[in-house]
């Protein structure tokens, strides 16, 4: 039960001593603030946390204090290995990266995570699907060890909630993330600046990449799906990064009548980045999976390593088929 899934993931943190905490590669919202969230529980605790992610913290969400221990393994090639880790948010063990690297033969691996794909890579998992965020199940876990809240924690808290919801404006938004969301509020969590910071700024490399996305936006199959892509190139003469994209492929998926919107990004290395959003009528995780890769059955994504325009024409023809059944 997840009970016993709490009480065994507490009982994973109290027997050990030193651990390796990571969230999946290009972290998100819910993957830094359960970062820091998790860091902040094991202080709690007594015990010591290395943070660590393959990439680095996007700027918009270092106004979290503790997202400065985070280290980026990329730039920094530390070398310590680790036996004790905790993994958050990461559906499967590759969504780790090259971290993995670090893990002696002999780790013990706590899976904390809440998307409905995850293969319970674990030696102890605690996994609930129905959670809009994996802070939401780091919440159960703070109460289930009795453990006080305080600032910190509930920014940390109430920034992957808000950012897994889309603003509070997903399917995933039930009572129970309003309710957890107010208890953060009360200790403290600066709502309106959080907002302010990651729902209304733009950069203006956001904008600019917005503009060449939305210039290549192709509908297909009657209007129902809608894809756009950004190049490499792109990237490079607008200053865009990665974080730069978030929130672009919902400008394909909010068109009326749009049931799948997906994005294609073309990476440095030459691979395609897809992300797929869908209105409801049809499962992009499975589709995703489909291709190796993950996710909700309305947000997924995977890599592909074809170019662009053959990227495109595989996973709309996938969700073509998808759309028929
Ligand atoms: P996004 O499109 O925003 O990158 O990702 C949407 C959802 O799909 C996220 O929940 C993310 O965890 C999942 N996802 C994206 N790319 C991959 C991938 O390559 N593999 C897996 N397993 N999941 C992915
Ligand atoms: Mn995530
Ligand atoms: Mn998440």
């Amino acid at each position: 039960t997840y009970l016993e899934q709490l009480q065994k993931a507490l009982d994973f943190i109290r027997d050990g001593n030193r651990f390796l905490v990571v969230s999946h590669v290009q972290p998100d919202g819910d993957a830094i603030s359960s970062t820091i969230v998790v860091g902040w529980l094991l202080e709690q605790l007594g015990k010591q946390a290395v943070l660590m992610n393959e990439g680095k913290v996007p700027v918009r969400l270092q106004f979290m204090d503790r997202s400065a221990m985070i280290i980026n393994y990329s730039l920094s090639q530390p070398t310590e290995k680790f036996d004790r880790i905790i993994a958050i948010d990461c559906a499967d063990f590759r969504r780790i990266g090259l971290v993995s690297t670090l893990f002696t033969e002999d780790a013990q691996l706590l899976n904390i995570d809440h998307h409905p794909t995850n293969d319970a890579f674990g030696a102890a998992n605690l996994i609930r699907v129905d959670a809009a965020a994996t802070v939401e199940i780091l919440y159960d876990l703070i109460e289930h060890g009795a453990i006080p809240l305080d600032k910190e924690a509930a920014t940390a808290v109430y920034t992957g909630l808000l950012t897994d919801t889309g603003g509070f404006r997903y399917s995933n938004t039930t009572p129970r993330v309003m309710h957890i969301a107010s208890r953060m509020l009360a200790e403290g969590a600066p709502a309106h600046f959080i907002a302010n910071l990651l729902l209304e700024k733009m950069t203006k490399a956001q904008l600019l990449i917005l503009q060449r996305g939305l210039s290549r936006l192709l509908f297909s199959e009657d209007n129902k799906i809608a894809s756009l892509y950004i190049t490499y190139a792109d990237m490079a003469e607008t200053g865009a990064v990665g974080d730069d994209l978030e929130g672009l492929v919902n400008y394909a998926l909010n068109v009326e009548g749009v049931e799948v919107g997906i994005l294609l990004k073309e990476t440095e290395n030459g691979e395609v980045k897809v992300s797929m959003r869908s209105a409801g009528m049809v499962d992009v995780s499975a589709i995703a999976q489909s291709f190796g890769g993950g996710g909700h059955v309305r947000a997924a994504g995977c890599r592909l390593e074809h170019g662009i325009l053959e990227t495109t024409t595989l996973v709309v023809n996938a969700v073509r088929e998808a759309l028929d059944k």
